[in-house]
């Protein structure tokens, strides 16, 4: 059965790079009619934090990203330690004990050498007792995974052939000399034991899979077929990684995107298929297909998530803004006629107090010099609030015969009088929620 898994570290708030990578996951399952799993790499104690599980719960839950369940690795270190003894019994495994310092400097010889910067293996001519002796001085070493120096290769689901020279990469430490078990050994273990069949991340990852294969294929499991996405940069191709911080799933939620216009952008961004508004997650599910995404890094501009949570809030019914429109304080036999005039003069909902303002405290009003004797003449033949669904029709047809005016230079210097705007709303549907026109005060 097709199993997925989303795997943040809850070291910070999610972003749309971390979104796009939960979404491909959760896409691929639900297609499938499998299994997504949210799990939660914690083995760093120090940086995970409990808050930030919460809140990428809060954010995928609000996104309706549901998860079929979570699962934590900071519970499951029995399994990495056992996974562990194995690799140390096939002799995959080796203790080293080289400082940060000394390994710096090893690179640094290399690099002016020439060559690539990769771990040398000096820890495995080591003797017992030389290791002993390194041991009662520095401590316990870290455990780094012997490679097999060949290569590695495998078909990506984006990439395509993909293949890394085992001998380029240094063998990966995959515990800590405080004991501490990373990520590259317990993601494996999860992976193979819960059954994950398709691993979709960023292509930063590219060379922990190469490694990661071989790490599987040591420990007898199945290899996922995996997928590297493009990384996301900025609308001038720029590198987004400074700016994620400020791209996090709730700030955008505080800027009024709506779920599903962030779910439509994120599921085609960077596909050969166009970005299209999607009604729902079922649409979004139907059209997906990892194939169609492209290798080359992908833009990503925030402002385009507006035009799309605008096209999103003109699709809802009533009762699906009901409540927001209450909470701002419309009364109820206003609140539909309310929905029908704003909906399509609106980018998020929080624009919806603005009108709300606008209609019970008047506009401050736009009067061109030419057009000032007009709207004061006009406002003469306004009778007083509150209005109804005739009164823009007779009005104007009495300004219309008093003042000889026709057409948009009729209308427009009124709307501008009334609404303070050149755009908006029928001002037919306007007049009966209008509570104060500020054009009369200067009758
Ligand atoms: N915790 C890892 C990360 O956030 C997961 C990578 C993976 O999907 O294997 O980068």
């Amino acid at each position: 059965m097709t199993t997925t898994r989303f795997a943040p570290s809850p070291t910070g708030y999610i972003h749309v790079g971390n979104l796009r990578t939960a979404l491909m996951n959760y896409l691929i399952a639900r297609k499938a009619g499998g299994t997504f799993i949210l799990r939660i790499d914690d083995t760093d104690p120090e940086r995970s934090k409990e808050e930030y599980v919460d809140a990428i719960k809060e954010d995928l839950d609000w996104l309706g990203l549901h998860w079929d369940r979570v699962e934590r690795q900071s519970e499951r270190l029995d399994r990495y330690a056992e996974a562990a003894d194995t690799l140390r019994k096939m002799g995959r495994f080796y203790e080293a004990f080289e400082t940060p310092t000394e390994l710096d400097l090893k690179r640094k010889k290399q690099l002016n050498m020439g060559r690539p910067p990769v771990y040398d293996r000096a820890a495995l001519a080591l003797s017992d007792d030389q290791k002993q002796a390194l041991r009662a001085e520095r401590g316990d070493g870290v455990w780094r995974f012997k490679l097999d120096h060949a290569r590695i290769e495998w078909v990506d689901g984006i990439l395509g052939d993909t293949s890394i020279d085992a001998a380029s990469v240094s063998d990966p430490v995959l515990i800590r000399g405080d004991g501490q078990v990373l990520y590259t050994l317990a993601s494996v273990v999860d992976d193979t034991e819960m059954g994950v069949t398709d691993v979709v991340r960023g292509s930063d990852h590219v060379t922990n899979t190469a490694t990661q294969i071989q790490i599987i294929e040591a420990l007898g499991g199945t290899c996922p077929r995996f997928a590297h996405h493009s990384l996301l940069t900025g609308p001038q191709g720029e590198a987004l990684s400074k700016r994620l911080g400020t791209l996090a799933l709730r700030d955008l939620r505080a800027q009024g995107v709506e779920p599903m216009a962030l779910l439509s952008h994120m599921a085609r961004l960077g596909s050969s298929d166009p970005i299209e508004l999607r009604a729902d997650m079922a649409e979004l599910v139907d059209g997906f297909d990892i194939g169609r995404f492209g290798a080359a890094p992908t833009k990503f501009d925030e402002a385009d998530l507006f035009p799309l949570t605008a096209r999103h809030l003109q699709t809802l019914p009533f009762n699906a803004v009901a409540g927001t429109i209450a909470e701002i304080g419309v009364p109820d036999h206003q609140a539909e006629q309310f929905w029908t005039v704003t909906r399509d003069n609106i980018t998020t909902l929080s624009d919806l107090q603005d009108w709300w303002r606008l209609f019970r405290e008047g506009a401050e009003p736009v009067i061109d010099d030419e057009d000032t004797d007009f709207v004061r003449e006009a406002m003469t033949l306004l009778a007083d609030a509150p209005f109804d669904e005739a009164t823009w029709a007779t009005w104007t047809a009495a300004v219309k015969e008093a003042t000889g005016r026709k057409g948009r230079s009729l209308f427009m210097p009124l709307r501008k009088a009334l609404t303070g705007q050149s755009h908006g709303p029928d001002m037919a549907a306007v007049m009966p929620l209008l509570q104060v026109v500020r054009a009369r005060e200067n009758r």
